[in-house]
């Protein structure tokens, strides 16, 4: 006996807790291509495989680094609501499911709304924190994009939505399906003050979300791979009883079929939403700054800028704007910053 609890369970101890001791998450894999991905490579790479170029999911506060400049922000505090109005419940309590995952992501609910610059431009983004219940949209979130679109007005800034759901939130019943014509007035009240609305579509787009406030952007943009659609592939194919094309949902195939505006890489998403945003508010970009303090023109140049911004909220898309600077309506100097733009954008 002694020899079986003094050496043998010792040794199987130490075994066991020596596997416990090894981190879980030191690699991950691509759920695109099932490449193996070590976690600090991917980190690196903002969380984009080095494989195959999909756009894995990024922690939302990771995500405002990347996109407001030099990675600063001041984060805007949502008011609470009033959870679980129905006291739902299927295999768990809903109030235990938020409880969760309140403690798994550490925040309230599955948006956060930050505001601060891109491009020189008052900003404010209100982004989908998929790790929460799926980005699913309740009334929390719904809160949220009110919130935001209330802080542009209030700031004369832009307004950033970045969605990443599996739609509405079935806990919440129909209170969750308010929030479709709740948040689409909320980003209408943006509009009617001229300010810009850019929707930038992340993995996945679906459900009550796509089919509100994300699709009625100013601009489109997707993320690369990004799955957007309303109902699944699979579902649709049952529906209709026929095979749905290669490709069907991405963000390339709805570029293709006109949906976005343009389909555009992590790496490049502060660069050139700032010379959108720069144009659209009729601001010099950060790239042309220097160049026109030399000229006069800077008058001219808002002018032109003012007239892309009205083209833009008469419903041009993104593409239509790059046509109308070959057309000439702008200044030379305002043509060339567009023409960087479109450099840019297509690399
Ligand atoms: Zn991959």
């Amino acid at each position: 006996m002694n020899w079986l609890t003094n050496f043998v369970r010792p040794k199987i101890q130490a075994l066991v807790s020596s596997q416990k001791d090894v981190p879980e998450n030191l690699w991950v894999k691509c759920p695109e291509c099932e490449g193996m991905l070590f976690h600090r490579d991917l980190d690196d790479n903002e969380k984009v495989c080095y494989h195959c170029n999909f756009h894995l999911a990024m922690p939302v506060l990771e995500r405002f680094k990347n996109l407001f400049d030099d990675g600063k922000f001041k984060r805007v505090a949502v008011p609470k609501v009033n959870h679980d109005p129905l006291k739902f419940k299927d295999q768990k309590r809903y109030a235990e499911r938020l409880k969760a995952s309140q403690a798994k992501t550490k925040e309230e609910d599955a948006i956060i709304v930050a505001s601060g610059q891109i491009g020189g431009c008052e900003t404010v983004i209100a982004a989908f924190n998929f790790a929460f219940m799926g980005g699913s949209m309740g009334m929390a979130v719904g809160e949220g994009v009110v919130t935001a679109a209330k802080e542009a007005v209030k700031r004369k800034a832009a307004l950033i939505v970045i969605p990443s759901s599996g739609g509405a939130r079935m806990q919440e019943g129909a209170l969750s399906l308010m929030q479709m014509p709740r948040t689409i007035i909320a980003v209408e009240k943006v509009k009617e003050q001229g300010l810009p609305y850019i929707v930038l579509l992340a993995n996945p787009t679906t459900g009550g979300v796509s089919a509100s406030f994300a699709m009625v952007g100013d601009i489109h943009i997707a993320e690369p791979k990004a799955m957007i659609g309303f109902a699944g592939k699979r579902v649709i194919e049952e529906t209709i009883r026929e095979k749905l094309p290669e490709g069907f949902q991405t963000a390339e195939y709805l570029l293709d079929h006109g949906m976005v505006d343009m389909v555009l890489a992590r790496q490049k998403h502060n660069e050139v939403i700032g010379s959108m945003l720069a144009i659209l508010m009729g601001k010099p970009s950060p790239a042309e700054k220097g160049k026109k303090k030399k000229n006069s023109g800077t008058e001219t140049d808002a002018i032109a800028n003012k007239d892309v911004a009205a083209s833009k909220v008469a419903g041009y898309t993104a593409s239509a704007v790059k046509k109308a600077s070959d057309v000439n309506v702008s200044t030379p100097a305002n043509t060339a910053e567009l023409k960087a733009l479109k450099k840019v954008a297509t690399k």
